[in-house]
């Protein structure tokens, strides 16, 4: 029930694509006609999509990095480092940690969940100890290091198993939540391009092998055309492709799935698997599905609780998990929560399509991809060109100037 002797206060949990939009859009929309706090566990958040230009050394980690506590209060914003434990949705209370190790706890009329999906490195035996990822900042500076030190053998990229949940479903047409053996293979597709650039200019290419492996089949959210084109251009690359290789164990010189078939790996990069958000998982129960993740409305409204938002990875609905979904939803979100505050807005219709960029800098191009089909749309494109390179570079240092606002997003996605 929201107080009318306070002012609304709406609290926005994580600070990525999905609860910078919401909070920006929100407060671009609403002024001050509420209170609006993000916490998130980390005082910096990183513009992902060029971690692994970090990883190769094309992009430094400050050039990637925005400094969320002066960051939103200059936008009006308050910030609060914390994390979070779980939600109470019954009780409107929100539970988190702080830097210094003491639990809080925060009330809110309002609540937009943005706290991404989990990466599920714990469920790969030998990660440790032999594995390398690009998904968070540390990991794409100690993939940096491997790959300067490495000088020939196999290399194998690809992507964990994706724990999606399955019930209960969102208020969304079914069609628009595929099932996914992946989560997110963009990236995936994109280091290999990145990496073949990266050892030509180093004049080692010879010298190394690229193996790809899928949980699944290789970028199936992507229309057959599409995924037959990368499959030649794999071909004519000399890149080996494996798919439904599920992977469970990385050894010194191999990875096994999980009926223990083998690859040969000297060095192994893996987008891990994905699974719902512990702080989900351990909130109240009817918030999240069986996978951990909120089922919503087309507003992004929970199905069960409608003081709370869910936008981005953490949504049960964002299939892949992609920035360019969780902007959109971000969007949607703030747009709708603005109504409800007094503010009439134009509220987006949600429509799912993939679009995102596989750069190859060393190489001057990157591939643009545009694609519907896995919604029954009839929109595929995917095409190099080094207009999308610049595109890219563009889309890095947008995000780099404005902190993390994404609202030109609808302009550079549709460019
Ligand atoms: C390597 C890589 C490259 C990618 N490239 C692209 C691309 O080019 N284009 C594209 O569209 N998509 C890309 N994606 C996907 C995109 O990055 C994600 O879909 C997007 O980041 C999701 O945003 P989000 O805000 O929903 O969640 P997240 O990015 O996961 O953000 C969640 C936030 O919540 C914080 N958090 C998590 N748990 C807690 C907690 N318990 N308490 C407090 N805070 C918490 C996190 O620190 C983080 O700040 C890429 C993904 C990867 C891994």
């Amino acid at each position: 029930m929201i107080n009318s002797d306070k002012m609304t206060k709406v609290l926005v949990l994580g600070a990525r694509f999905g609860g910078l939009t919401s909070a920006y859009t929100l407060k671009r929309l609403v002024g001050n006609k509420a209170d609006i706090k993000v916490i998130n566990n980390s005082r910096f958040s990183y513009f992902r999509p060029a971690l692994p230009h970090v990883a190769v050394g094309v992009l430094e980690e400050k050039d990637v990095r925005v400094d969320l506590a002066t960051a939103l209060p200059s936008k009006g914003i308050q910030f609060q480092q914390g994390t979070v434990e779980k939600i109470d949705a019954s009780s409107g209370l929100v539970y988190y940690t702080k830097p210094d190790g003491s639990k809080a706890e925060e009330d809110y009329d309002y609540l937009i969940i943005a706290l991404g999906a989990h990466l599920g490195l714990e469920l790969v035996k030998g990660w440790e100890t032999y594995g390398y990822s690009v998904c968070e900042i540390d990991y794409a500076l100690k993939l940096r290091e491997a790959l300067a030190n490495f000088k020939g053998g196999t290399i194998a990229i690809g992507s964990g198993y994706f724990y999606q949940g399955k019930n209960p479903k969102p208020k969304v047409p079914e069609y628009y939540v595929p099932v996914a053996d992946a989560a997110c293979e963009g990236p995936v597709f994109e280091l290999s391009l990145m990496l073949t650039g990266y050892f030509k200019k180093k004049g080692l290419l010879n010298n190394v092998k690229f193996v790809v492996f899928s949980p699944g089949e290789y970028l199936s959210d992507l229309s057959s055309t599409s995924r037959k084109i990368v499959r030649d251009m794999y071909r004519q690359m000399g890149i080996e492709l494996v798919d439904n290789f599920r992977i469970k164990e990385i050894r010194e010189h191999e990875i096994v799935d999980e009926s223990g078939k083998t690859i040969k790996a000297d060095l192994t990069i893996l987008i891990p698997p994905y699974t719902g958000n512990p702080a989900l998982k351990n909130s109240t129960k009817d918030l999240v599905d069986d996978g951990g993740f909120v089922p919503t409305d087309m507003n992004m409204v929970s199905i069960k609780y409608e003081n709370i938002y869910a936008v981005g990875d953490a949504n049960a609905i964002t299939i892949p998990k992609l920035g360019y979904l969780a902007v959109k939803t971000g969007n949607v979100a703030a747009q709708h929560l603005a109504n409800r505050l007094g503010v009439s807005t134009k509220i987006d219709t949600y429509y799912p399509t993939i679009i995102c960029v596989a750069d190859n800098p060393f190489e001057g191009f990157g591939v643009a991809v545009k694609d519907d089909t896995w919604y029954k749309g009839n929109t595929s494109l995917a095409i190099p060109s080094p207009l999308n390179h610049l595109k890219k570079e563009l889309f890095t240092k947008y995000f780099m100037w404005t902190k993390g606002d994404m609202a030109l997003e609808k302009f550079l996605a549709s460019w």
